[in-house]
């Protein structure tokens, strides 16, 4: 799955504590892989990586986030970003409005146009819909059903072939019959062909419609970009319904015909039952590209309440090896103000299922901290001189046991020679530095 491909490009990153120009380099090349795979066009996956790599130099990696989160969280904003950020509305104005329904065939339209149609009338809006596909007598019959369970009125003609007339009856007989909004579902061809583009803009030239939305199969893959492109310098239109994503489609198209055509996505149709359709969050769709599932949140939920100051100090501290126990009492902070553990253990991919049944004793930092806070000052700035004594002290001022001080005293030496020892392979102060 993408989601795997991700997490092993974040490898690299993964236990280098922070974002460098060679670990990202080598990153960036699979991040652009799995976009392919995910269906994005390879130009745009190109473009897109660039900009993250740009993006991720230079951030400050938190000591809370793995760098590999952290590039995940940066590759979604950046996703979200080129597919326009906010979610974009259908327009509805004019009396009545008229939305165009343009697509191949087999697309979707005449489904879509059903579930227009409801989520309009769903608004207190009287709608219309228009068969306008001449070709086979059965898309009339199957806009008439759809239109019956929606209940709406469905403008029909049987013997007319002339869509672009049948387009201008319904429209007269919507101002006639107080209908404020008339869908003109079209006909679709198997492939781009020429008489079809030549009806469907005829059809927006003539009806000037408030919006021309062009409807797309997203598990096409490529062909959607292409014929999105097609269509768009073609007949203009204003915005793009993505189809079928109900199936395994990775939502890449998304992405891809956001970027080359340059028209917002207004609406996802995720089924074949009128209620199935969304309109379309860029964010959501970063995700489900990236599958990257509650990462996001979780690195979010860290940077909300790591404070970044604080995190620079502690790791110039690291650097000189002067990390002491007033450090570390300020990181049990830090990792409590980030709320429930068991919450965020269990957004870990991977590790969140796992860890799902099991109890995390959330009373397990209270002795620590107890026993951190019974050291004097003096004591919790140069560990080193905590001996047999004042351990003894510590202990009883902390209402624990001498072992639970031992414990505590050999977990936070190891920790420091760890500390140090990565100081030494880096040579530059540890992963926690900033990038660049
Ligand atoms: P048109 O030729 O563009 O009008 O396409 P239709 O609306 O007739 O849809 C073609 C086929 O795709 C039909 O069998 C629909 O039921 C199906 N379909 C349309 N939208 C969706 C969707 O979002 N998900 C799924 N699974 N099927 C869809
Ligand atoms: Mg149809």
């Amino acid at each position: 799955s993408l989601s795997s491909k991700l997490d092993r490009a974040f490898k690299t990153l993964k236990g280098q504590g922070s974002i460098t120009e060679i670990n990202v380099a080598q990153t960036i090349k699979e991040v652009r892989r799995a976009l392919v795979d995910a269906d994005v066009n390879y130009k745009v996956a190109k473009s897109v990586t660039d900009k993250i790599k740009d993006e991720a130099m230079g951030r400050d990696v938190l000591i809370a986030v793995s760098p590999g989160q952290l590039m995940v969280k940066i590759v979604h904003e950046e996703l979200t970003h080129l597919m326009g950020g906010e979610k974009q509305d259908i327009q509805i104005k004019g009396d009545p409005a008229i939305i165009l329904i343009a697509g191949l065939q087999g697309s979707g339209k005449t489904t879509f146009t059903g579930k227009l149609a409801n989520y309009l009338k769903k608004q207190n809006r009287n709608v219309l819909v228009a068969a306008c596909d001449v070709y086979r007598p059965a898309a009339i019959d199957q806009l008439k059903v759809l239109a019956e369970q929606v209940g709406v009125e469905a403008y029909t003609e049987t013997d007319n072939k002339n869509p672009l007339q049948i387009a201008q009856n319904a429209i007269a007989y919507a101002k006639a019959n107080n209908k404020k909004v008339v869908i003109v579902d079209t006909a679709g061809r198997l492939a781009v062909d020429e008489a079809m583009m030549r009806e469907i803009a005829q059809l927006k030239e003539v009806l000037k419609p408030t919006e021309t939305l062009f409807v797309v199969d997203s598990m096409t893959g490529q062909d959607a970009v292409n014929t999105a492109k097609t269509f768009n310098d073609r007949i203009n239109f204003d915005g793009v319904v993505l189809t079928k994503l109900d199936g395994d489609s990775r939502g890449g198209a998304a992405l891809s015909i956001r970027a080359v055509v340059e028209k917002p996505i207004k609406f996802i149709s995720t089924g074949e039952k009128m209620e199935a359709l969304d309109l379309f969050y860029p964010d959501r769709m970063a995700q489900r590209i990236l599958g990257m599932g509650d990462v996001i949140s979780l690195v979010e939920r860290a940077q909300q309440t790591f404070d970044e100051e604080e995190a620079r100090r502690i790791n110039q501290k690291i650097r000189k090896n002067q990390f002491n126990f007033d450090d570390f009492l300020s990181q049990l902070e830090q990792i409590k103000k980030m709320g429930d553990i068991k919450d965020l253990v269990s957004m870990i991919p991977g590790v969140g299922k796992a860890m799902k049944d099991v109890e995390i004793d959330e009373n397990a930092f209270k002795p620590i901290e107890a026993i951190i806070k019974s050291m004097t000052k003096e004591e919790r700035a140069n560990p080193d001189i905590i001996s047999g004594n004042r351990r003894n002290r510590i202990a009883k001022g902390s209402g624990t046991n001498i072992q639970q001080v031992n414990n505590l005293m050999k977990q936070f030496n190891d920790m420091r020679k760890m500390m140090k020892n990565m100081n030494k392979l880096t040579g530059k102060g540890g992963g926690l530095s900033k990038m660049k």
